[in-house]
């Protein structure tokens, strides 16, 4: 069976994890540092912070901005449901955008109508999300955010690898925080790579590096410049810092990674080179190998100026023109050893989140979700792996 994506774990990437569960620290050890550096490295980043997982990056990155209930971010509708949440655990509600049909990104046109739908004075953060490894478009997308006077966050949780290049001429690498205040990545076994769980948070900002890394470790802080409890921290008549002082201004959570996860993901950040070629190669191939289906499956070709490493290879199946239906279609993959999901159902359609929005109608959503069908992609799938898939395909599409 070809699952739609999948780790791909090797002997260098044991090693590692071996190598610092025989050393002295499994947590708050030397390896969180190296992994953020390695990160910084490989995408341009000023600051990674490394944590727990992908939706704790996007809580932290909640809690740097201080949302607070009655708060309203921007979140556009396809994508996994811990974009929105993130706000959410800070109190803030959620406007959601619509998506283009075809590419499933937020626009400038989808992004101007939801900030029609703001309550005026309240917008904090506009959320783009990468979809499937596709980059949106940040110069426009940071452009109006900076119009809005608010903070631009990007869920590039799919589009580690990514590369864009802006009307300058200059290459941007996702993470480099050229156009955005935050980014988020997940480091869970079906994105690009892996460590179990894990995220990370890109930021050019120096004072929100800080203030993440105090609040994914309880919100302490073991920085004597920042200690105002003064009879506690310091010692009388010397009024040096007391050596087991720790003190807590704001509240926050355990939102560590383990030092042997650490290891893990800077070990398959050293594959990413391998990783994108592969990811890369597979989906030229898909495009090739599906171009005599093009009038009843369609693949998102990349924007101009964009190379992207592709979390998900999306197919948008015209499902009426085969007259089958998504289910019966997934079915008769499975049967032919094919695993496919769906990515995703439009949040604005979750009942959580409808409650919230009722009557809110998002029509590129909407296209986009009745046409999507995530097929097989992951760097160990071979390139016969892809006649596999399109085989299937043309047997069920007729
Ligand atoms: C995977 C994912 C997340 C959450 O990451 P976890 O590491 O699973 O918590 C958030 N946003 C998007 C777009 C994702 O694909």
């Amino acid at each position: 069976m070809l699952p739609y994506g999948k780790q791909s774990i090797d002997q260098s990437d044991i090693d590692e994890v071996i190598r610092v569960l025989r050393s002295d620290y499994l947590t708050t050890g030397p390896e969180i540092e190296l992994l953020e550096q390695a990160f910084c490295q490989a995408t341009g980043a000023r600051h990674a912070v490394a944590c727990a997982n992908g939706t704790a990056a996007l809580h932290l990155i909640a809690m740097a901005m201080n949302l607070q209930p009655g708060d309203e971010v921007v979140v556009p509708s396809i994508s996994f449901v811990a974009t929105a949440n993130g706000a959410r655990y800070c109190g803030a509600d959620v406007v959601f955008a619509d998506v283009d049909p075809e590419t499933s990104l937020m626009t400038p046109a989808t992004l101007e109508a939801a900030l029609k739908r703001v309550t005026p004075g309240k917008l904090k953060a506009i959320f783009a999300v990468h979809m499937g490894g596709h980059p949106a478009d940040m110069p426009a997308l940071k452009a109006i955010a900076d119009r809005e006077g608010v903070f631009m966050v990007e869920d590039a949780c799919h589009a580690l690898g990514t590369t864009y290049t802006t009307a300058d001429g200059r290459e941007h690498r996702i993470g480099d925080g050229a156009h955005s205040d935050f980014a988020a990545l997940s480091l869970h076994p079906v994105k690009t790579i892996t460590c179990g769980e894990g995220g990370i948070v890109f930021t050019p900002h120096d004072h929100f590096a800080h203030d993440l890394k105090i609040k994914r470790s309880h919100g302490l802080s073991r920085d004597a410049d920042e200690w105002t409890n003064g009879e506690l921290a310091f010692e009388e008549g010397t009024g040096a810092a007391n050596p087991w002082y720790y003190e807590l201004g704001e509240v926050g959570y355990n939102y560590r990674l383990t030092d042997f996860q650490a290891a893990m993901a800077r070990s398959q950040l050293k594959r990413l080179p391998h990783f994108a070629a592969r990811r890369r190669r597979l989906v030229a191939l898909y495009h090739q190998k599906l171009d005599g289906l093009s009038n009843v499956v369609k693949l998102v070709a990349p924007r101009d100026g964009t190379d992207p490493v592709l979390h998900l290879m999306v197919a948008l199946i015209d499902f009426k023109a085969i007259g089958k239906t998504r289910k019966e279609v997934m079915m008769a993959l499975r049967q032919r050893g094919v695993g496919t999901q769906v990515h995703y159902i439009p949040i604005h359609r979750q009942p959580y989140y409808a409650r919230r929005a009722v009557g809110l109608d998002l029509p590129g959503a909407d296209a986009y979700y009745a046409k999507c069908l995530s097929l097989p992609l992951y760097p160990d799938m071979t390139d016969a792996d892809v006649d596999v898939v399109v085989g299937a395909l043309r047997e069920i599409a007729g």
